[in-house]
């Protein structure tokens, strides 16, 4: 990237049209392109499964944000995540799995790729050594979320990078919590990078998407871009015109919507650690934060998101029904503010596993909205979470 990320988030891709000039490059609403004789294509289109120049654009807008070689574009996060994963394991492989990631990762890692033959074991990110020590002959690959969902613990994406390569592993993160404004993890040293679209990057709650960018690095003698493009079309799940451009769209603002969202965030990160009945927030830019430090080195900000413990189930239920204008909803990442209750809503798939999410924990996703209002909408909240007596009597 040689421009600077807002300038490069407007423009990367994002080329006006030359037929027309129209600014916006059009959402090319079709299937299939006309060939001027057998297989002279006019732009290399052949077929939207193949290439779409809608799609096209918001791959390079993305691939040139995270500083990747090629960018691919899918259906949805999961959709993204089931492409790579098929582009590059195969039955006998063993995955190191992050824990306290995307409950529908785990799933798609364990109920789906367990019966094609892909093993995983479970680490805890914060721990290089535990990383290591599960890598075994055949892992073919690390996947990493950081900060983590919905504990917001943050690991060393350097220290991971080491394991895989010592391994000759390849390291995916999941950078959707971060976004490319705030970690750029091919930089550290990850292969892939993979995002669910339908959070930040998209960023109003209108549309599902996701994405795979890649290191230029190959695997297998293979090169990556090769592999993951091969079974984007092959596999089909790719995102179609309509949610490219929501996509490309909503990408243009990314920059400027987490300025105010972490602003946001870091408010009420402030507020609620000295609000009576929250026994613990977790938000890494509070320098209580275990993971702060390393956020601030290989983060430039600390984001949107921020979980707090009450200590008890009762007024962390309580609490998540209470809020108004933080709307009790899973997903994350949109202008409006959301709150979830993980254990049951967001993490269901992972109860009762060493993956559940604490039962008394409440995620927020801080929106855009002015600080004030809501603040005056936790503070009724909590007020509720008193009144029922919800309150820990011991933690
Ligand atoms: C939502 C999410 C996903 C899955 O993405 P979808 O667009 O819902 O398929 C993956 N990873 C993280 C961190 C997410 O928040």
């Amino acid at each position: 990237m040689s421009t600077g990320f807002n300038t490069t988030a407007v423009h990367a891709g994002q080329e006006p049209d030359p037929l027309t000039g129209a600014v916006i490059p059009p959402i090319y609403q079709t299937s299939t392109f006309v060939q001027d004789g057998i297989n002279v294509l006019r732009g290399g289109h052949e077929y939207s499964r193949g290439s779409n120049p809608t799609r096209g654009g918001f791959e390079a807008q993305i691939a040139a944000l995270e500083g990747g070689a090629a960018g691919f574009a899918f259906a949805s996060g999961i959709a993204a995540e089931d492409a790579l994963l098929h582009a590059v394991l195969g039955p006998g492989d063993h995955v190191v799995l992050g824990g306290d990631g995307y409950g529908g990762t785990n799933r798609l890692i364990n109920q789906v790729l367990g019966r094609w033959g892909v093993s995983n074991t479970p680490v805890e990110i914060t721990d290089p050594a535990a990383v290591a020590a599960a890598v075994r002959e055949n892992t073919a690959l690390l996947w990493l979320e950081t900060p983590s969902n919905p504990r917001l613990a943050i690991a060393d994406i350097r220290a991971w990078a080491r394991v895989a390569h010592d391994a000759e592993a390849l390291l995916v993160v999941d950078n959707t919590f971060a976004t490319p404004f705030l970690q750029r993890p091919l930089d550290l040293g990850a292969d892939v990078v993979v995002h669910s679209a339908t959070k930040y990057i998209g960023g109003h709650s209108d549309v599902l998407g996701g994405v795979v960018v890649v290191a230029d690095r190959a695997f297998r003698g293979q090169a990556l871009a090769e592999a993951v493009g091969f079974q984007q079309f092959a596999g089909g799940a790719v995102a179609g015109p309509q949610d490219s451009y929501l996509a490309a769209r909503g990408l243009k603002t990314l920059g400027l919507r987490m300025e105010r969202h972490q602003q946001n965030a870091a408010t009420v990160a402030q507020w609620a650690s000295t609000a009576d009945s929250i026994t613990e927030v977790l938000y890494p830019g509070l320098v209580t934060h275990p993971g702060h430090e390393l956020a601030r080195e290989q983060m430039s900000g600390f984001g949107g998101i921020v979980s707090l413990r009450f200590g008890s189930e009762r007024a962390a239920r309580t609490f998540a029904e209470s809020t108004r204008l933080f709307a009790l909803s899973v997903s994350l990442g949109g202008v409006e503010s959301l709150a979830c209750y993980c254990s049951e809503m967001t993490h269901a798939s992972v109860k009762g596993t060493p993956l559940a999410a604490p039962t008394d924990l409440v995620r927020l996703s801080v929106g855009i909205e002015d600080a004030a209002d809501l603040l005056a909408d936790l503070e009724a909240a909590l007020a509720t979470v008193r009144a029922v007596g919800a309150v820990p009597t011991a933690v």
